[in-house]
């Protein structure tokens, strides 16, 4: 048995640098910069992409369990219509898998199993399709002082209250009196609807790949080999004279085009000379990142698939997700998704408290072996030093520049990515490519037309 909540190590070696001359200089490993890094590369531009972590990946993070498997401790389904995704793990061979799923989660409350046409599953159902309603509506912008747990409140009856609280934690990872209706309505709409945010097959969790999102990030690196450097957080960008000069804790990069991939909320952490107008500004101070932990129990079997599904819905706190993501082959994973401040309070357990608080719940339904997995893998995204959280920035109450897609528009040689930048699927894996190719399409024309 295995417990761990840490990083792994370095994928790229961390090199001190003495000062790097590059015509654009990427800042952030993620998918996103990782892609906009190729791109530029494969049309002949030179390029360096300045990672703050030991590790690749950012939002994107695989490790390998002792049974040789892999598993996602950060973003890890294909939703059906993510066609980028799928076509980025087609061209570097990664098998793509559709995740089991037998229907709907089965929803439990303490040790009760509610069935599904329950008065509260159907209160639950019925507020589902009056919140989808809204969302196509648009809101009045007074609906940005209204927050979630403004609106729980309002819901009577405990059991359908804590059905919508536990099912929004999971979707947006915000904190309920931190997250305003008009936010969570938008975002509805920009991710394609609740059926989608919510749904396995046919929805954003109908696909994973078999060696992990991360077999994208080491396929991207491959290709961009030493112009990857890990372990350079970016601490100040300098635009003078037609020159960019980034300065990272490892040294500095003169460049003439920069690319912005950090998540909104960290670009606080990095000064701007001359500083950026109030307006754009106000992106990174009116922005958090969500609060979500995720855990993987490892077994040498989906043994659970004789009995029940592995989809489960748990009310009891803390309140969280469950999911069959076992790849085709076995063995069995687990994967436990617990978001907002109930993440948070799993900080103050030890892992073996947190396993053992997570898994309790299941043996009910798929029996004590559960409480007993070859391997645990966990990551606390809230702690994680230079993402800050997932799976995305949120809007602060009462703002609006958190509103998805965030601006992308230049500043002067500045350029902007991520995925919260993408018109379509933003907050998504496929978000993350969109804007990085969007940025590099942006760059590559824009130095075309100084030559
Ligand atoms: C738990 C979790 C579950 C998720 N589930 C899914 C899912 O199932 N499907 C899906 O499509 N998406 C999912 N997501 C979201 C998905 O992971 C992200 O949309 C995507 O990875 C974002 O990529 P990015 O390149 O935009 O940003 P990031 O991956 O955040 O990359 C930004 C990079 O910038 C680096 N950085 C920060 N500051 C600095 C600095 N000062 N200098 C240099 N580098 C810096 C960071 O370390 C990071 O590597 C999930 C996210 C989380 C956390």
């Amino acid at each position: 048995m295995e417990s761990r909540m840490r990083q792994e190590p370095a994928q790229t070696a961390r090199a001190a640098d003495a000062d790097i001359a590059t015509t654009v200089a990427v800042i952030g490993a993620g998918l996103s910069g990782l892609i906009a890094a190729r791109e530029l590369r494969r049309q002949g531009i030179d390029v360096v992409i300045l990672e703050a972590a030991d590790r690749l990946g950012g939002r994107a993070f695989s490790e390998t369990t002792p049974l040789g498997s892999r598993v996602d401790l950060g973003g890890q389904w294909i939703g059906h219509d993510h066609h980028r995704v799928t076509a980025l793990a087609a061209e570097l061979g990664v098998q793509k898998f559709t995740m089991h799923s037998e229907g709907l989660p089965t929803a439990i409350d303490g040790r009760r199993r509610l069935p599904l046409w329950s008065p509260s599953m159907l209160a639950f159902g019925a507020i589902l399709v009056g919140v989808e309603a809204l969302s196509h509506l648009g809101g009045p912008t007074r609906w940005n002082a209204v927050t979630l747990a403004d609106a729980l409140r309002r819901v009577p009856g405990r059991t359908p209250r804590r059905l919508l609280e536990v099912a929004a934690l999971i979707s947006w990872t915000a904190d309920p009196d931190r997250y305003t209706i008009l936010a969570m309505t938008k975002m509805i709409r920009q991710q394609g609807g609740l059926r989608t945010i919510l749904a396995t097959t046919g929805g954003a969790q109908e696909a994973l790949l078999a060696e992990g999102v991360g077999a994208l990030v080491d396929g991207l690196a491959a290709e961009l080999g030493d112009r990857v450097r890990a372990g350079h957080r970016v601490t100040s960008i300098t635009q003078s004279n037609g020159e960019i000069t980034v300065d990272t804790v490892a040294g500095r990069v003169r460049a003439a085009k920069v690319i912005i991939t950090v998540p909104p909320p960290t670009r606080r952490r990095i000064s701007f000379v001359p500083p950026l107008s109030a307006r754009r500004d106000a992106l990174a101070h009116n922005t958090y990142m969500g609060s979500v932990y995720k855990a993987i129990a490892v077994y040498n079997t989906p043994f659970w698939r004789n009995r029940c599904s592995g989809e489960f819905l748990v009310l009891d706190a803390p309140g969280r997700a469950v999911f069959d993501t076992s790849p085709p082959e076995g063995p069995g994973h687990l994967c436990i998704l617990v978001a907002g401040p109930e993440a948070r309070a799993l900080d103050r357990l030890d892992p073996a408290e947190r396993r053992a608080a997570l898994l309790g719940a299941l043996t009910d339904y798929v029996g004590s072996e559960v409480l007993e997995p070859v391997s645990w893998h966990e990551k606390a995204w809230h702690q994680d030093e230079f993402v800050g959280g997932g799976y995305l920035a949120l809007p602060e109450p009462g703002t609006t520049e958190g509103f998805l897609p965030v601006d992308a528009t230049p500043v002067g040689d500045i350029h902007w990515a991520g995925t919260e930048t993408a018109e379509h699927h933003a907050g998504y894996f496929e978000g993350a490519i969109e804007s990085g190719n969007r940025a590099a399409a942006e760059v590559a024309a824009a130095l075309a037309r100084r030559t």
